[in-house]
């Protein structure tokens, strides 16, 4: 791992030292392909809310997928696009957990309504393609890991409890890095999986992550603080807008 620069406006890339990494990165690449394949045949999301192939066999993930008559008869997969790496953030600033596409747009929705009014938004939306890289954005441990089952509407998703007692929440992924589980012990920068729609209620056009900060625990949301006012955000990246929140409640997912 690269040690942080002395000189925090130098921003700083590193990459992973996982070879799986850019393995799974190249599989879910295929996926988008066979997923649009699909689409071009009538094919569609199940009742389950899973993708089917031409077939009516379910899509999973990886090599299973990338030979699904979808993929022999659709259009050739994305061309394969390395991932940066994080960026090391200045001082007081927090990294951009994923890998940017030109497509990513972050939701200014801190404390918006939801659930008609009921509660708020604890966290901000980072809009981008399905499979960008999703990072751990400080040293720490992944002290929970999420699915369905755990809690509803987060789908896939971790917290990060960082060494120096801020927590990160991170929903919606596509899939969790390879070999990762509940507990583990992340650095900085680490993969820790692909941004996606589960948990959401639209699995092919919501791709998002659902990211949340707490500058200190315990972990509750009435202690969450808006991500966009520390998130070291890449240049080109386009914010908002803001609607203005739901004033008077506590946040929640
Ligand atoms: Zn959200």
């Amino acid at each position: 791992m690269t040690t942080p620069p002395t000189d925090p406006s130098t921003p700083e890339i590193l990459r992973s030292r996982r070879a799986t990494r850019r393995q799974l990165f190249v599989a879910t690449a295929g996926v988008i392909g066979a997923a649009a394949a699909v689409r071009a045949i009538g094919g569609g999301l199940t009742g389950g809310g899973g993708l089917i192939d031409a077939s009516g066999n379910p899509l999973l993930s990886g090599a299973a997928e990338a030979e699904s008559p979808a993929e022999r008869l659709g259009p050739p997969p994305p061309p394969e696009v390395e991932p940066t790496g994080v960026v090391v953030p200045p001082d007081g600033k927090i990294a951009f957990p994923i890998d940017p596409s030109e497509r990513c747009h972050v939701l200014d929705n801190y404390g918006d309504c939801r659930g008609g009014g009921s509660r708020a938004h604890a966290g901000v939306d980072i809009m981008d393609e399905r499979g960008r890289t999703v990072y751990a954005v400080a040293d720490g441990r992944l002290t929970t890991q999420y699915t369905n089952a755990t809690r509803i509407g987060a789908g896939l998703g971790w917290t990060l409890k960082a060494d120096d007692g801020r927590y990160f929440r991170y929903f919606h992924l596509d899939e969790f890095a390879e070999d990762l589980e509940e507990g583990d012990e992340v650095e900085f920068g680490q993969v820790i999986g692909y941004l996606g729609a589960t948990g959401t209620d639209d699995l092919e056009n919501n791709n998002h992550l659902h990211f949340e900060y707490y500058p200190s625990g315990p972990l509750r949301v009435a202690n969450s603080v808006d991500p966009l006012d520390r998130l070291d955000l890449p240049d080109d990246i386009s914010v908002g807008p803001r609607l203005g929140g739901c004033a008077g409640l506590i946040p929640s997912v």
